[in-house]
């Protein structure tokens, strides 16, 4: 990934693989994180159950927040007991934490039913000058990425497989339940009121959502959905690698979510270095849908720009850069991002690189912003933690004590 983490010293203590928790096979049963009020209703019916009953169990799902249908009181016995052999309530293990020492950021190694791993960090920010606290959850739709920018570790990993909607959803809930049962308190500000909900997420972590974008849509509407978890479509981001027609599409489906694109070069040239899906959709097209989509919705569109010391960060990229987004006026603003340390040799720009970079872009009339160091200390990018417990497996001392913590570095 790519997560929108800083700061990149690991924190061993903070890790600890949960032990393998056995697991009835679940490829036979129906995943109802994967499925919409609608959908949930029709299978009830399906099932003989008036609607009702689903409407219960989705209350039960999104606002109760339960992981068993056990729990399910004011359903008759019977159903709760077909529930449990008919469908799950996600399909995910965690295997491996990472906490930061300030606790603003957690990290979880997830298990698919089908043995995939795959990363999702909850970002916690404290209440700032007004406005409230904010929880932010940043999943993955993929298992791998198929497009290996090269600054990226999950880009490194190629492609498995895309993620299913209730794979997607499930990341968010994991984070709402924590929140949920241990509300987050800023240290430090003893007067600040807890946050015990997800405010905002964000599609920052492993694959590129667009590549696995009926998933990632479907995932978004159970999210969004009022009966449901109720998040709404403008505290979501849609982060992609620059997929024309994806970016074209979304701007079609009247949900209000937030578009960042990566974009990390101002020219073709430079780009493809870093980013092979250049060669097939170069910048001019990727500008274009972009234009096509601020015409359609009339939203900003945030431009990410990770900035790789000596090979995108001088003067002059940042003049061209200007150039490139000076025609979307002020539908464009660019996020500049240090980069992550990951096993590629790129070293972020130091503070006086990064000022002059941004002074340039603010010459051009684009309003820009830096990514905030956290001061973390756990991996930073995403798919370090994947990458890490992988190898860690791997080991043959691993393999003969799975008891042991894992060691990050
Ligand atoms: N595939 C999508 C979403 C996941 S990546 C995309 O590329 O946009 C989310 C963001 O993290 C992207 O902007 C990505 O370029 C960035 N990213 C990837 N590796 C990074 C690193 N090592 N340091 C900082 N940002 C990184
Ligand atoms: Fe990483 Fe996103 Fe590039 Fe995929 S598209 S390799 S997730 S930065």
């Amino acid at each position: 990934m790519a997560l929108a983490l800083e700061g990149s010293t690991c924190y061993n203590e903070g890790m600890m693989i949960r032990g393998r928790t056995t697991r009835e096979p679940s490829a036979a049963r129906r995943d109802l994180l994967g499925l919409t009020l609608k959908q949930l209703e029709e299978w009830f019916r399906e099932l003989g159950e008036p609607a009702y009953r689903a409407r219960q169990v989705y209350n039960w799902i999104y606002k109760h927040l339960v992981t068993d249908f056990a729990a399910m009181s004011n359903l008759p016995l019977s159903l709760r007991e077909h529930l449990a052999r008919e469908a799950t309530i996600g399909q995910v293990t965690v295997r491996s934490e990472q906490h930061s020492k300030d606790d603003r950021t957690r990290k979880i190694l997830l298990e698919l039913a089908d043995g995939r791993l795959i990363e999702s960090v909850l970002m916690l920010y404290p209440p700032l000058r007004g406005s409230s606290a904010r929880a932010t959850v940043c999943v993955s739709s993929q298992a791998g990425c198929a497009f290996g920018c090269t600054f990226c570790a999950t880009g490194q990993m190629g492609f498995e497989r895309h993620l299913s909607a209730g794979e997607i959803v499930a990341q968010v809930l994991h984070f709402a339940r924590e929140l949920r049962a241990a509300p987050w308190r800023a240290r430090g500000l003893p007067g600040s009121q807890p946050i015990d909900h997800i405010t905002n997420l964000v599609l920052m972590g492993m694959g590129e959502p667009l590549h696995n974008y009926d998933n990632v849509m479907q995932a978004l509407r159970i999210l969004n959905s009022p009966e449901g978890f109720n998040l709404g479509a403008r505290h979501m981001t849609v982060s992609t690698v620059g997929l024309p027609q994806g970016i074209r599409r979304l701007s079609q489906e009247g949900l209000q979510v937030n578009l960042a694109i990566s974009l990390h070069a101002p020219n073709d040239e430079l780009r493809a270095q870093t980013m092979p899906v250049t060669r097939k959709y170069p910048l001019a097209e990727v500008l274009a849908a972009c234009q096509d989509y601020i015409a359609a919705t009339r939203r900003q569109v945030t431009f990410e720009y990770v900035l790789l010391a000596g090979v995108n960060d001088s003067p002059v990229c940042a003049h061209q850069l200007g150039e490139l987004l000076a025609p979307l006026k002020q539908y464009a603003h660019v996020n500049c991002i240090p980069v992550n340390k990951t096993a590629a040799d790129y070293r972020p720009p130091g503070p006086e690189a990064i000022r002059r970079f941004r002074d340039i872009l603010f010459q051009h009339g684009v309003s820009n912003s830096v990514r905030a160091e956290r001061g973390d200390d756990i991996d930073a990018a995403c798919g370090q933690l994947r990458t890490r417990f992988v190898a860690q497996q791997r080991s043959p001392l691993a393999r003969s004590n799975t008891a042991e913590p894992a060691r990050s570095r």
